[in-house]
């Protein structure tokens, strides 16, 4: 069985957030062409932002799908992939990351807690559907045919992540929890530390700078995810 500091590991919980992205060059909220930049976040990923300004929103979330074309999965998503598919375990990953480049590394498993820019959900008739194409107010749902009820497939400040269940029954039967890149701002994925360690789990955080959560976690690793992920996924396999 592999062992990590000095005990056995059989299920590992990772999650991911904005900082491993960040190293491929996905623009969050701050786009660099500066097009966003004057939009403060509330305005642009809540429900009340999508009722108010609704065309708004679908010009934000075309171009932020339109520019996953032109950036690459990174060390950190290959390292990852590589750990799902040799470790000798369970590797459940769970992202907050609305791209697809988990998948594009090669990850056999991506549970995407605030859902995925390249999917639209339909107010009306509740079908998900896998889209690399802009949509708008205008456009038809595919499933239901109703017009002006499409939205992006991602959740909004104020609304509740995807997967909570299976999430917290994973996290509760983890021997190692990984957090690679995340801020510890976001509630409920800031929770997910506490919610390892009450099951015993070992904790790990992967992160540039101390997140708002670093001391509830047994373990530092400091630097960049490209850097420090490939060797922690390392040790794992060894
Ligand atoms: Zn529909």
């Amino acid at each position: 069985m592999p062992m990590f500091n000095g005990r056995f590991v059989q299920r590992l919980v990772v999650l991911t957030g904005a900082g491993v992205s960040a190293e491929s060059g996905v623009p969050t909220f701050r786009d660099p062409d500066g097009l966003w930049e004057q939009y403060d976040p509330m305005d642009l990923a809540t429900p009340e932002a999508f009722r108010r300004d609704p065309a708004l929103i679908y010009r934000f979330y075309n171009s932020r799908r339109a520019r996953l074309a032109g950036v690459e999965p990174n060390a950190a998503h290959l390292a990852l992939a590589r750990l799902q598919r040799e470790f000798a375990g369970d590797v459940f990953l769970v992202t907050q990351n609305v791209d697809d480049l988990h998948e594009r590394a090669g990850s056999p498993q991506v549970c995407h807690m605030h859902g995925e820019l390249l999917a639209s959900l339909c107010g009306a008739c509740g079908n998900k559907r896998p889209t690399d194409q802009p949509f708008d107010g205008a456009s038809a749902c595919p499933a239901c045919a109703s017009r002006g009820s499409l939205r992006p497939d991602v959740v909004w400040f104020g609304e509740i992540p995807y997967f909570m269940d299976e999430i917290e029954a994973r996290l509760a039967d983890c021997d190692l929890f990984i957090a690679v890149g995340t801020s510890g701002l976001v509630y409920p994925a800031a929770g997910f530390v506490r919610t390892a360690r009450a099951s015993g789990a070992t904790a790990v955080e992967v992160n540039l700078e101390p997140s708002d959560t670093a001391s509830l976690f047994h373990l530092q690793r400091r630097g960049p995810a490209t850097e420090q992920l490939p060797a922690l996924v390392a040790e794992l396999l060894s």
